[in-house]
């Protein structure tokens, strides 16, 4: 039998071309695609008031009784409404509904609906316009809770429910439940036909509590399951052997000295290329400790044993950071090393992808890059070495996928962000660590303060005094424009807890500095100044070109989201600002202050709170940001905040939140934050099985589940 994941959308009863681009355009291909095609919200319908007590801000429910026959008129061209009345004990209203002629058929007098919309109301008269309308019979009560889709042209929300009602059906008979039944009954798991039922139509909170934890604990599952069974296959391929290890004349053309941490990294990676296995190493350490030179050096070793070598940044601008650090010095050791990104013309990638896959003497050794570098076309005649920086950007189907492509190379990941044990396995479960845990001699410390709204009008005296002594300033803000009202009718996915939803309190939140309204703010008090702002949703071109400006000095101060995060080198920075820091990790705000003081400028970090008054940010914020005031040490302020807030919380500021963002990990569902402890059960039976039985031998369908996972993974960035 055909597994769901293979049936076609078009498969379904009522879903042709058109409908089948539409779902295409939301990821939806097959019919298992749209099973795990989650709402995004649910409407709570289950609350039902009379109508006299119904509000015009908000959706309501009510329960009422069609009174008259509906009417359809014809007001203009194209425009049609259909008009009648309902009524319940409390009073009665006028239901309109454009250009819906059909509908006639379904409101007859006497039947009772559930209708759900907002009123209006003008002196006595209560008006509804298009509500929603379900049939309702006292006997069989209507579940309370209405799903809601994402939706895209030609697709609407009643569309989608019934297909998905029907892709259930098809699952029923064809979708089998993977998990190992002992670890289903041991985490008291529902099962997966379950699961997906109530996902999508839910009886009841707590049935979907139940479906949310089963599907949220296979994702984990899957996850670690996965990555545990590649890791250990990587060790059957062979990589190329790189005996001569010799990086003298590399180091020689270096004008410092390597530090002892280094130089053991480097040691590591020598070792690990001698092998006749894949190297799959991750190099750790705080930003600015010097990962590029071993990177130089991995790529190094490669060339001098007759390999090419890749390394791939996460954007344009680091790899032009790289390509310019690194190829003048390639090209003095007579290394031929080029630079690859989304921006070449077509004609001058062409050329490169014929150099790169050349066996002649024009072959390139080295090619420095984007994820252009992994793209359609780009094919390295002889890799032995591929390299990520800034990983937690690149997910490991990607990493995988990478070297794959490449016929099993060696593997150097290089990362600033330190993440807890316990987690580890998630962003790089496959790979050995090299830490380096040192600083270069004579690095300046980037002076820390911690101050509240009082500080503001000092804090633009400083912001000035920087740039009137010819600094640069970064300001980060935690959001992009000003934070939307979550809509009051709604309950968003994420508050969907395991215990029960209605004891879950609603967040107390913080205004939250938003980066463009800021920046306008700013330049209205700074008119002298050159400022500008960047953030996520920004095209990337845009993006790319305001860092550009900001890297040439052109810009004063750069607003931004944490969109600067990663490794991006301005030395002339001498001032970071992060707003609302109590919304950060501690990890992510020491990469942040890792932006500035690398250069000769004296450098500053302030935190500002949220808070009008350092008193109001609660004891816990305001250790933890106290931390970030005493400490330098990436590693141990990690620790701290582990111990201060837990993995959690750890996670959902700094990589999981990176990860989301690109899709990464994949994870629908499971928030690495919220979920810890099945997380940990998860992860620790997922390695138990692999570790008893690699093959899954025992498990078909578990083992066929994880290669359609991976597969799509790693299909998703060709
Ligand atoms: P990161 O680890 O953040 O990628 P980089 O590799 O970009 O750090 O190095 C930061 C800066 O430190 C670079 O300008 C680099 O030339 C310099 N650097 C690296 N290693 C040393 C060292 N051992 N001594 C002095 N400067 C160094
Ligand atoms: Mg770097």
């Amino acid at each position: 039998m055909k597994s769901i994941h293979e049936i076609p959308i078009t498969s379904l009863y009522g879903v042709g071309k058109a409908k089948a681009s539409a779902y295409a355009s939301l990821g939806v291909e097959t019919v298992g695609d749209l099973l795990y095609f989650f709402p995004r919200a649910y409407e709570n319908r289950g609350f039902t008031v009379p109508l006299s007590a119904a509000r015009e801000d908000i959706k309501n429910a009510i329960i009422m009784t069609v009174a008259t026959e509906p009417r359809v008129s014809l007001i203009r061209r194209g425009m049609s409404l259909l008009k009648f009345r309902a009524f319940d004990e409390s009073g009665s209203c006028e239901i309109t509904y454009f250009n819906q002629n059909y509908l006639k058929d379904k409101f007859h007098v006497g039947s009772t609906f559930r209708f759900w919309g907002k009123v209006e109301r003008q002196g006595k008269k209560i008006s509804m316009t298009s509500p929603m309308a379900e049939a309702y019979t006292e006997s069989v009560p209507l579940p309370p809770l209405a799903s809601i889709y994402k939706l895209t042209e030609g697709l609407s929300q009643k569309v989608i429910s019934t297909h998905i009602e029907a892709a259930l059906t098809l699952a029923r008979e064809s979708l089998p439940d993977y998990l190992p039944e002992r670890i289903r009954e041991k985490y008291s798991l529902c099962t997966l036909h379950f699961a997906l039922e109530q996902i999508h139509s839910p009886s009841d909170y707590q049935s979907l509590a139940l479906a949310k934890r089963r599907l949220v604990f296979d994702e984990f599952f899957l996850f670690a399951a996965g990555i545990g069974r590649s890791s250990g296959e990587t060790q059957r391929y062979k990589a190329p052997v790189c005996s001569d290890g010799d990086v003298t004349p590399l180091l020689n053309l270096l004008p410092y000295k390597l530090t002892g941490a280094q130089s053991r990294a480097i040691d590591d990676i020598r070792r690990d290329m001698a092998q006749n296995i894949p190297m799959g190493r991750i190099i750790i350490g705080d930003v600015g400790c010097g990962k590029t030179v071993c990177a130089a050096a991995a790529m190094y070793i490669s060339v001098k044993n007759g390999h090419q070598a890749a390394l791939m940044a996460p954007t344009e601008i680091l790899a032009n950071q790289h390509y310019a650090d690194l190829s003048p010095i390639f090209e003095r050791l007579g290394i031929k090393c080029a630079l690859l990104t989304g921006s070449l013309t077509p004609a001058k990638k062409r050329r490169l992808h014929e150099q790169i896959a050349s066996t002649g003497e024009d072959r390139i050794d080295i090619v420095i890059g984007t994820q252009a570098l992994i793209s359609e076309g780009v094919k390295f005649s002889d890799a032995g070495l591929v390299i990520t920086d800034e990983q937690h950007r690149f997910g490991v189907g990607q990493r995988a996928a990478l070297s794959e492509r490449n016929n099993h190379t060696h593997v150097l990941v290089m990362s600033a962000t330190p993440i807890p044990r316990s987690l580890a396995l998630v962003m790089y479960g496959d790979l050995k660590l090299s830490k380096i845990d040192e600083m270069p001699a004579g690095r300046q410390r980037v002076d820390t303060f911690l101050v509240d709204e009082g500080y503001r009008a000092r804090l633009d005296g400083f912001i000035k005094k920087n740039v009137a002594e010819g600094g640069q300033v970064y300001i980060v803000c935690p959001a992009v424009e000003e934070a939307e009202e979550e809509a009051e009718d709604e309950i968003l996915f994420s508050d969907i807890g395991f215990d029960n939803y209605f004891s879950k309190e609603k967040k107390e939140k913080t205004p939250l500095k938003a980066a463009t309204q800021y920046a306008d703010e700013l330049a209205a008090r700074m008119p002298e100044l050159n400022i500008a702002y960047v953030h996520g949703r920004m095209k990337v071109k845009d993006k790319d070109a305001v860092m550009e400006r900001f890297v040439r000095g052109e810009i004063d101060v750069l607003v931004s989201t944490t969109v600067i995060e990663v490794g991006v080198n301005v030395p002339n920075a001498s001032l970071m600002i992060v707003e609302n820091a109590e919304r950060f990790g501690l990890s992510q705000l020491h990469q942040l202050r890792g932006r500035v003081g690398r250069g000769k400028r004296k450098s500053y970090c302030v935190l500002v709170s949220g808070t009008p008054t350092l008193a109001g940010l609660g004891e816990t914020a305001t250790k933890r940001l106290r931390t970030m005031c005493n400490s330098y040490n990436g590693f141990e302020i990690a620790e701290e905040d582990l111990k201060l807030r837990g993995p959690g919380d750890f996670l959902s500021t700094s990589t999981s939140s990176a990860i989301r963002q690109s899709g990464d990990i994949g994870f629908k569902l499971a928030d690495m934050c919220e979920d810890t402890s099945l997380m940990t059960d998860a992860f620790s039976e997922a390695g138990a099985l692999i570790s008893a039985d690699r093959q899954l031998a025992a498990y078909p369908e578990l083992s066929q589940e994880i290669n359609r996972i991976f597969a799509i993974r790693s299909d998703v960035i060709n």
